[in-house]
């Protein structure tokens, strides 16, 4: 057995034989991953046969010998020699008791706002979760700026200098109201001001209002700017339509042009790529996404009441995808897809993740009426109001938010609480009606896409020459 080691760069540990990765198969002849586990220790044995470890809770990954899947077999054929499966077990046992992960660092600071600067959109996207217009079926599309701004300088005055504090402009279209987006930003700057704090500010935006004025703005903010867009037009206008019933790709791609006048002052360039019952095509998506020049994928999936076969299917498109990419280009074009960049952190860092995100912990939502809740997909849910006020209720958000999501989850064993970190609390309460109640196709298309992942973390970590052998495939 070899051991990555990612702190040192080093490999370590001495299994005698180690496996070399076959020619890459066609998506069609694929078969699927095999896990099998030893204690704390997953065995994977890959569609090419390869067999790898993972150490789930320190997150250390090896590439096995391949007898070692063989180790509990009861066929006489497949059975070990009592001494090698002896040495085996040995190994298996030295790595199950090893200590070299720690636990991501945890508090409840709140370091991150989004702030809906319209509850309105220009566009009439098919899915769309924010009440179908981007109201979230409120009255009220533009917030109160003076409550606004003292609901900012209220969360800005609670973090000591040294920390960092991110603002995130969202809508329904947020760039219906580029006024808004420069007062609230004019306005946290001025409360930062003298004082040691980092602030960034996000936009996600379905691009098609940005005129060179609007680029100008969030050229000025510096911004981190993520634009909607499903795939190639023909994906994309299937669903992302204007309210006339229109594709909007011509709009996003005029606007993407402005962004890319002013690229160089953005500090990046994004995309977010929703899939579902109504798009399944990640593969077609990718191939038409990777060619623009965006910094980041991230393809996200929308959950829904019976979406089990479309989760194993966009599960499968994300997988064939992180081939496609490693193969076109090594580690570096599989990271740009935001799922492969976060498990790669992850392994590298040996950092357990113990909530699958920060919501309601070190972030914040607010929307056009004032109100605090969890995260976007929580806008106007009664059960979920964390107050109007300008100062968040803290005993109430403390005693709601505390527990680490895999705890509150009650995601025992599961070999991938530490990568995963127990969920998206809006999936679980869209199927289950309980935002703590796990969603069974999410942990299902959670695990399919980390094997994938893992197997193509361990090629780019122990196998350069197929790193840029895969280089020169042809992808069609
Ligand atoms: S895959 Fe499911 S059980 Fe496992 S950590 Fe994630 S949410 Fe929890
Ligand atoms: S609850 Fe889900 S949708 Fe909301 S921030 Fe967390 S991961 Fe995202």
């Amino acid at each position: 057995m070899s051991k990555f080691d990612p702190k040192s760069g080093n490999f370590n540990f001495g299994f005698k034989h180690m496996t070399d990765f076959d020619a890459p198969l066609a998506p069609s002849q694929r078969p699927s991953f095999e896990t099998r586990r030893q204690g704390d220790i997953l065995l994977i044995k890959t569609p090419r046969g390869s067999v790898l470890g993972l150490h789930s809770r320190e997150l250390e990954v090896a590439q096995l010998d391949a007898a070692v899947w063989n180790l509990d077999e009861s066929s006489p054929a497949a059975a070990l020699e009592p001494s090698i499966a002896t040495e085996i077990r040995e190994e298996l046992a030295q790595w199950q008791a090893s200590r070299s992960g720690q636990d991501a660092q945890g508090d409840l600071l709140v370091r991150s706002l989004t702030v809906n600067v319209a509850q309105i959109c220009n566009l009439a996207c098919t899915y769309c979760a924010a009440g179908g217009d981007g109201t979230y079926g409120s009255k009220t599309k533009t917030p109160d700026l003076e409550k606004t701004e003292a609901q900012i300088a209220n969360l800005l005055g609670q973090l000591p200098d040294g920390e960092s504090f991110t603002l995130t402009f969202l809508g329904g279209e947020p760039l219906l109201h580029p006024d808004i987006i420069e007062r609230l930003a004019r306005h946290t700057r001025l409360m930062a001001a003298g004082r040691a704090l980092r602030l960034r500010f996000d936009i996600v935006t379905n691009a098609t209002l940005v005129d060179a004025e609007r680029a100008e703005l969030l050229a000025k903010l510096g911004a981190h700017v993520t634009v909607s867009m499903d795939g190639a037009p023909e994906q994309n206008d299937r669903a992302r339509i204007t309210k006339s019933g229109r594709g909007s790709s011509e709009l996003v791609l005029k606007g993407l042009a402005e962004l890319l006048k002013v690229r160089d002052r953005l500090h990046s360039l994004n995309v977010g790529a929703v899939f579902g019952r109504h798009n399944l095509d990640v593969v077609g998506a990718w191939k038409y996404l990777s060619q623009l020049p965006f910094q980041t994928l991230k393809f996200d999936f929308a959950a829904e009441a019976g979406d089990e076969t479309a989760s194993r299917l966009f599960a499968e498109g994300l997988c064939e995808v992180m081939e496609l990419a490693f193969a076109q280009g090594g580690e570096a074009e599989l990271r740009r897809l935001h799922v492969a960049d976060h498990l790669f952190r992850t392994l590298d860092d040996q950092l357990r993740v113990r909530n699958h995100c920060l919501a309601g912990k070190n972030h914040l939502q607010l929307d056009t009426n004032g109100r605090f809740t969890v995260c976007q997909w929580f806008v106007g849910q009664r059960d979920e109001d964390l107050g109007g006020q300008v100062q968040v209720d803290e005993g109430e958000r403390r005693a709601r938010f505390e527990r680490d999501l895999v705890d509150e989850n009650n995601c025992g064993n599961c070999w991938a609480r530490y990568m995963c970190g127990g969920g998206c609390m809006s999936v679980n309460k869209v199927k289950n009606g309980n935002k703590h109640e796990r969603d069974l196709a999410f942990c299902d298309r959670t695990r399919h896409t980390l094997l994938k992942g893992i197997e193509k973390y361990v090629e780019a970590r122990y196998n350069t020459t197929l790193d840029s052998a895969g280089a020169e495939r042809e992808i069609h």
